[in-house]
């Protein structure tokens, strides 16, 4: 997505809305462990139009994000899955770069048990130099449950704990549903004057006509359109939660450190191989299936290949590949 996709205009009469009805998932870094000069460190951006939150910061996303296109000053939150390095070592740096830029407007930063603490480590030592910036966080416990991202009506988040080695957390980040399509001609014939009275039709309620007419605005609009869904599930063994993250969702991210060969050693040290998320997109009947999160030491293309046995829609993620997310896109 370019940065003009990216500059809709904001504030409380410019509602923010992706005209596409589009999310569009651009993977900044793909490799787990450590970055390699083909794969940064974990982190993918969910963006809608006007409007993008981060999942996962490893070190080297806001730059990979700038190479996206993607304006540091729309992000409205970073979803951190847990404190590893390789998804967290790249906050402080962005913090930091939002802070010199001046942001005023709050940033939401979620994540598991022991991010508070970290954060105000940093902060004391001097290491993060946000300045102003109002960073809002939300510390994680338990089901997780939803994350509220306020002033920001942009997308719906959801957390939900996953199996890791340290508290990890999933997120499932959406688009509000939306009013279905109004039947224009329909309105026009019932005497419906275009304007203001036509756009609350649009919206589905009930107007008062200048004949003194009450007219349910809801009769001339389609059933409401579900918004897209992605699913991102990283770091973790393959898990019941991870299904339910991903239930119904139109693309669930997953992470694939391994080839199914060694699916023990992925076991223990709390990964998954790109069969065993294949698995969990089926269980959970997500549309798509973006791998991720690969050891340095596996050929991506063949654990797709491998996942696409148990799952028709695999993608292999590359580095800022972007892919357009609608819902019910299969
Ligand atoms: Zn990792």
């Amino acid at each position: 997505m370019s940065d003009e996709e990216l500059s809709a205009e904001r504030g409380p009469n410019a509602r923010v809305r992706t005209s596409s009805f589009r999310l569009r998932v651009v993977p900044l870094g793909t490799s787990a462990g450590r970055p390699t000069l083909a794969r940064g460190a974990s982190a993918l951006a969910i963006a809608a139009e006007g409007a993008w939150v981060l999942c996962d910061c490893g070190e080297g996303a806001q730059v990979a994000a700038l190479r996206a296109g993607l304006s540091l000053s729309r992000l409205d939150a970073v979803l951190v899955t847990h404190l590893h390095g390789d998804h967290f070592n790249g906050l402080p740096g962005l913090l930091g770069t939002l802070g010199l830029e001046g942001r005023e407007r709050p940033l939401t930063v979620a994540g598991p048990r022991g991010i508070v603490a970290l954060l105000e480590a940093l902060a004391r030592a001097g290491s993060l130099g946000i300045g102003t910036l109002p960073v809002r966080i939300v510390e994680l416990d338990g089901e997780g449950g939803s994350v509220e991202l306020p002033e920001q009506e942009d997308f719906l988040v959801v957390a939900r704990p996953l199996a890791h080695r340290v508290p990890t957390y999933g997120y499932r980040v959406s688009l509000p549903d939306r009013p279905g399509t109004l039947d224009v001609e329909a309105a026009l014939a019932a005497g419906i004057p275009p304007g203001p009275l036509l756009a609350e039709v649009k919206e589905g309620r009930t107007v008062v006509l200048p004949d003194g007419r009450r007219v349910d605005g809801s009769r001339f609009v389609g059933p409401d359109r579900r918004g897209p869904s992605v699913a991102y599930a990283l770091d973790t063994t393959p898990c019941q939660d991870a299904v339910e993250l991903g239930r119904g969702a139109d693309m669930l991210v997953h992470e694939s450190t391994y080839e199914n060969a060694r699916a023990e050693l992925a076991r223990s040290r709390g990964h998954s191989t790109g069969v065993e998320a294949a698995r969990i997109a089926a269980e959970a009947q997500a549309g798509t299936l973006l791998l991720t999160h690969f050891s340095p030491s596996v050929d991506a293309e063949r654990v797709a290949d491998e996942a696409r046995e148990i799952h028709p829609r695999v993608t292999a993620a590359a580095d800022l590949a972007g892919i357009d997310v609608a819902a019910g896109s299969l």
